[in-house]
């Protein structure tokens, strides 16, 4: 069968750990097993080396295949790899996926399932200047890493035992009673174990993270802002967050918050600015400068002989934000006029504009005209301010008639009848 036949060794050693004989059964194995391991387990006292042996011998003997090469060819048969290799697995996994969780008690509190840790967020605090030229930030944070000394398990020898307190489900239930037949069950976390359902023994205690299992580190991120990052754009540090014990690690993530600009305001790709001009700017003509997010001074003129209308806009094309991941693309500039208009003139000024101005476009009213017109007087209002009075004023109308209606309704339902 084979080209070279393996030389015999021993292959009585496994049914002696386990202290059942050759023809041994699967059920007698399991039950041999079963036994010895709980006496021998570390969390109970038991010797590490003995409880790591019968691991081995039940990982082989319960393995039909591994089983047959060993009563053929012995232990040194599985060691050099027949079979897929003999033993070398971690024995606390072998115990788990015996008992697919703790022994020591009803719960299964201490299964091997992965569960997905909690992502991390932090707002990130950039200036418009940043999202428009891109930076880099350096942010030091503190996080948990699973311990270096114990691997994530608290203890020296791997062992954790079930929390008395709560018998491993890591949380305990009180009793209330409210009254003479009724009572209020509450849950709440396990303070022995600050439930995690598990404790480890004072003296296997892991002496570097003193049994908490993760140890606290800190970490240098470097956050890239992008060129025209937008604000709420997340930055993500995938299984960075913090680190615990069967678990899959979150990630760090950063929100931009994009501060206020003074004179700024973004949509999008693009950038908005406010300008006042005097009315004879509007009209006769200006210039002026306007310092960019960059720096840059911009020349900002009109045309000879241009207007500038109150609440007008006019755009500078690619003065804009640049595109995200494209950043030689950039949006508009928009800059919103306001024009100042002067609150009176003298008789003097009036003439003199009446000279340059367009002519008035209606023709005088004659004396008799004005005979049979009525005297008005102008009054200034802040058209804004009344708007929103009035529908105040609505609201408030509708909302008294709506407590009115079940008289009302009434009403109509007996007209109709
Ligand atoms: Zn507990
Ligand atoms: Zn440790």
């Amino acid at each position: 069968m084979f080209g070279r036949a393996p030389k015999k060794s021993d292959n009585t050693k496994y049914y002696e750990i386990l202290g059942v004989s050759k023809n041994a059964s699967p059920e007698d194995l399991k039950k041999a097993y079963r036994k010895a391991a709980i006496k021998n387990h570390p969390d109970k006292g038991g010797d590490p080396e003995k409880f790591k042996e019968l691991a081995q011998a039940y990982e082989v003997l319960s393995d039909p295949e591994k089983r047959e090469i060993y009563d053929q060819y012995g232990e040194d048969a599985l060691k050099e790899g027949m079979g897929g290799g003999g033993g070398g697995h971690d024995p606390f996994d072998i115990f788990q996926s015996f008992f697919g969780g703790s022994p020591f008690g009803g719960g299964s509190s201490r299964g091997r399932r992965q569960r997905k840790g909690d992502d991390v967020v932090h707002s990130l605090k950039v200036s418009l200047e940043d999202l428009y030229l891109g930076t880099s930030k350096k942010l030091s944070l503190s996080r948990n890493v699973l311990c270096s000394r114990c691997n994530g398990k608290g203890s020296k020898s791997g062992a954790s035992m079930k929390c008395a307190g709560c018998q491993g489900t890591g949380m305990k239930v009180s009793i209330r009673h409210l009254g003479p037949s009724m009572i209020q069950q509450m849950q709440h976390a396990c303070n022995e174990c600050k439930g995690t359902g598990e404790t480890i023994s004072d003296k296997d205690r892991c002496p570097q993270c003193k049994g908490d299992k993760v140890v606290q580190e800190k970490k240098v991120l470097e956050v890239f802002v992008e060129k025209g990052m937008q604000n709420g754009q997340k930055i993500t540090f995938p299984g960075e967050a913090d680190e615990a014990p069967d678990t899959i690690t979150g990630d760090i993530v950063f929100v931009l918050q994009q501060k206020e600009h003074p004179k700024f305001k973004r949509k999008g790709e693009d950038l908005f600015v406010e300008h006042t001009l005097s009315l004879t700017e509007a009209l006769c003509g200006f210039q002026f400068t306007l310092t960019h997010l960059d720096g840059r001074q911009l020349l900002i003129k009109t045309n000879p002989g241009e207007v500038v209308k109150p609440n007008s806009y006019k755009a500078i094309n690619d003065e804009g934000m640049p595109v995200y991941q494209r950043p030689f693309m950039k949006g508009k500039l928009y800059i919103h006029f306001t024009v100042e208009f002067p609150d009176s003139l003298s008789p003097a000024q009036v003439e003199a504009l009446e000279t340059v101005l367009p002519p008035r476009p209606s023709a005088q009213l004659t004396e008799m005209e004005l005979d049979e017109c009525e005297e008005t007087t102008l009054h200034d209002v802040d058209i804004e301010e009344e708007k929103r009075r009035k529908q105040q004023q609505a609201q408030q109308e509708a909302y008294d008639e709506d407590d009115e209606m079940p008289g009302g309704a009434q009403r109509v339902q007996c007209a109709q009848q």
